[in-house]
C-alpha cells in the first residue's frame, strides 16, 4: 500500500488532495496544527499534531516514522499579503521547514534502499515582477516579496535535492480558488462579501489593486497537477495555470453579475491599508509543459470558478 504524508492537510489543497487519496486507497498521514483539530477531520486521515515552524529535528523523526513513499509539502503560510507582517516565520515555515523534509527524506530512501518522492508547491511568486508573459519553467526567479522569496529558496533546494538522488518535482502554482479559500485572499473575500450584500447583510467592498491580473484558475485541478507530477516517469519542473488572466475588478464584476447586483460600482471602495509594499501587476503562466508531459489541462473557466465560489457562499449562509 501505498503511504503518503502530506503537510499542510487541512488547507485549501491539502484537503483536496487527501480526499483524493483516500479515495485511491492510499494510507494518508497529515500534519495539522493545533487550533485545526478543532475542524472536521476526513475519516481514514492518520493526524499528526505538528507544527511546520517547528524544530527541525521533530518533523525529521516524522518523515523517520511515516516512512512515506510520497511527501505532499502543502503547507505553510500561504498569504502574500501576510508574509510582508512576519516575513521570518515565512521563512521558516516555507523556506526552512522544505529543506528539512527534503533533506530527511533523502536519507530516508538512502537508509531503507526505497524510493521517495517529494512534491514541492512552487509559486508563481517566485518570479516578482517579470519581464515577460505569460511565464513559464525558464523565467528567470526574482521574487518582490518575502512569500516569494522563501517558496524560491524551497524551489530550488527541490533542484539541489534533486541532483543529490531524490525525486523532486515542483508544480509552480498560479493562484488557485476555491470555496475553501480563506477570506484573505481576494476572491473569497470578494465572493463572501458580495453574498452579504445581496443578501443585504453588507453594504460596501474595499479593496486594494483593483488593476492587478492574476490568473486564476480551480484549486481541485491543481492538486490533479501534484499528483501527476508526483507519479509521472521522471522528476521535474511545471508551470500550473489556465494562461489567461483577469484583473481584480473583472472577478468583482463578474462575482455581482452572478449574484444578480446591478449598479454595484457605487459599492466598492479602495483603501490603502489593502495596497502591498509590492505587487506583480500580471501574473499569467504557461502550462504547456504539464499538457504535454503530464497530460494535464484546466477543466474550470474563470466564469464557472466565480460562479461556484458565489453559489458556495449563498449555501453557507
Ligand atoms: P496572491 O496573488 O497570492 O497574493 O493572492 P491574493 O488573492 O491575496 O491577491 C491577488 C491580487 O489581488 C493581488 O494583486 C492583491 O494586491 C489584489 N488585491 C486587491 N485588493 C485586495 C484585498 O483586499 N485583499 C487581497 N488579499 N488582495 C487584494
Amino acid at each position: 500500500m501505498t503511504v503518503a504524508l502530506v503537510t499542510g492537510a487541512t488547507g485549501q489543497d491539502g484537503s483536496y488532495l487527501v480526499e483524493r487519496l483516500l479515495s485511491e486507497g492510499v494510507e494518508v498521514h497529515g500534519l495539522v496544527r493545533a487550533e485545526d483539530l478543532d475542524g472536521p477531520l476526513p475519516e481514514g486521515l492518520v493526524v499528526h499534531e505538528v507544527d511546520l515552524g517547528t524544530d527541525p529535528g521533530v518533523l525529521a523523526d516524522l518523515v523517520d516514522r511515516v516512512g512515506p513513499d510520497e511527501l505532499y509539502n502543502l503547507g505553510g503560510l500561504s498569504s502574500v499579503a501576510r508574509s510582508w507582517d512576519d516575513p521570518l516565520l515565512t521563512t521558516r515555515v516555507n523556506g526552512l521547514a522544505a529543506l528539512t523534509l527534503m533533506d530527511a527524506a533523502r536519507r530516508l530512501q538512502e537508509r531503507r534502499g526505497r524510493e521517495v518522492r517529494v512534491l514541492q508547491p512552487s509559486s508563481a511568486e517566485i518570479f516578482g515582477e517579470p519581464a515577460t508573459s505569460p511565464q513559464d519553467e525558464l523565467t528567470p526567479i526574482r521574487p518582490v516579496s518575502p512569500y516569494g522569496a522563501s517558496k524560491a529558496f524551497a524551489h530550488h533546494v527541490a533542484g539541489v535535492e534533486r541532483s543529490r538522488g531524490l525525486f523532486t518535482a515542483t508544480v509552480i502554482l498560479y493562484n488557485h480558488e476555491s470555496p475553501r479559500r480563506p477570506t484573505t485572499f481576494v476572491t473569497r473575500k470578494i465572493t463572501s462579501t458580495v453574498a452579504a450584500i445581496a443578501a443585504g447583510r453588507a453594504d460596501r467592498l474595499t479593496l486594494g489593486n483593483l488593476d492587478a491580473r492574476r490568473d486564476w484558475g480551480w484549486a481541485p485541478d491543481y492538486v490533479d497537477a501534484m499528483v501527476r507530477a508526483t507519479r509521472h516517469d521522471a522528476p521535474g519542473d511545471y508551470v500550473v495555470a489556465t494562461g489567461r488572466a483577469h484583473s481584480v475588478r473583472d472577478f468583482v464584476a463578474a462575482a455581482f453579475e452572478h449574484a444578480g447586483v446591478t449598479d454595484w460600482e457605487p459599492l466598492v471602495e479602495v483603501h490603502s491599508d489593502f495596497i502591498r509594499p509590492a505587487d506583480p501587476s500580471l501574473l499569467v503562466g504557461d502550462a504547456t509543459v504539464a499538457r504535454e508531459r503530464l497530460g494535464w489541462s484546466p477543466t474550470v473557466t474563470f466564469e464557472d470558478l466565480v460562479g461556484r465560489m458565489v453559489d458556495a457562499e449563498g449555501s453557507r449562509s
